[in-house]
């Protein structure tokens, strides 16, 4: 039998919110499992398909239009409790541009209409005049201890929309290029408890192999397994990493 516990990957609204490569988060996390020996289902839902979320281990949403942001609103409205207790409880949960907008009290499109958020992160956005779009290298906030990971989060961005954090928020990383959370205070993306947001596209997580990780770890130890992860060979993320950081630093 396989030490490690079936991780059960919940995609919310795959068919709405998959913008510049979103799926490809679930992917990676599929195939760092895999490589492990560890099993995996992953559970695609959408609106109004049933949802247990104490049978999922990682959550996942990705990004998507303003358009589809009001389109899955009422149907998100809907689980608002239901996630709220499960994130108190320590949810895995990653979320990417218009998904992590909507993990907060509201976004205001161009337009001026306030699509409500599940207000589960003290977080606020509201379009701005100008599209923040490029590549982005993010000083990730809390470094990895090992030398031999990255210290830096890549991607590429593109919305509209600027957040701001509540006080009682943590950014995931300083920005070292790009614009980040509103292009004003430096931050980008969130952390609080389990729960992580970023505007990076990419997707994200095959070039940020240590970020993929550090979800894995913390949905495998909620199921209470505390061994660390083994290593994989990650020169080929590690290239594409560090291609991205060449090609934006040294421009
Ligand atoms: N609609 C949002 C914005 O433009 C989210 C876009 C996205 O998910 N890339 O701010």
């Amino acid at each position: 039998m396989s030490k490690w516990p079936k991780l059960t990957i919940g995609h919310l609204y795959p068919d709405l919110l998959d913008l510049y490569g979103d799926r490809g988060n679930v992917l990676a996390l599929e195939a760092r499992c895999r490589w492990r020996g560890i099993e995996t289902e992953v559970q695609r839902l959408s609106l109004g398909d049933d949802l247990d979320l104490s049978q999922i281990d990682i959550l996942f949403l990705g990004g998507g239009s303003d358009r589809e942001q009001s389109i899955l609103v009422k149907d998100l409205k809907c689980r608002e409790e239901e996630l709220r207790r499960a994130v108190d409880e320590g949810l895995v949960v990653l979320s990417i541009c218009g998904g992590y907008q909507l993990l907060g009290k509201y976004y205001q499109t161009g337009g001026g209409e306030k699509i409500p958020g599940l207000g589960i992160l003290n977080l606020w956005t509201v379009a701005g005049s100008k599209r923040l779009i490029g590549n982005v290298v993010v000083e990730q906030n809390s470094p990895s201890l090992s030398e031999e990971k990255p210290q830096t989060l890549v991607g590429f961005e593109n919305h509209s929309g600027k957040t701001y954090l509540g006080p009682d928020l943590s950014v995931l990383g300083k920005i070292q290029h790009g614009f980040g959370n509103n292009g004003e205070d430096g931050g980008e993306g969130v952390r609080y408890r389990n729960v992580f947001g970023t505007y990076l596209h990419g997707p994200l997580l095959p070039k940020n192999p240590h970020l993929a990780d550090l979800l894995l770890q913390l949905a495998l130890e909620r199921r209470g397994y505390d061994h660390a992860l083994p290593l994989l060979d990650d020169q080929l993320e590690k290239r594409a990493h560090q291609a991205i950081l060449s090609r934006v630093l040294d421009a």
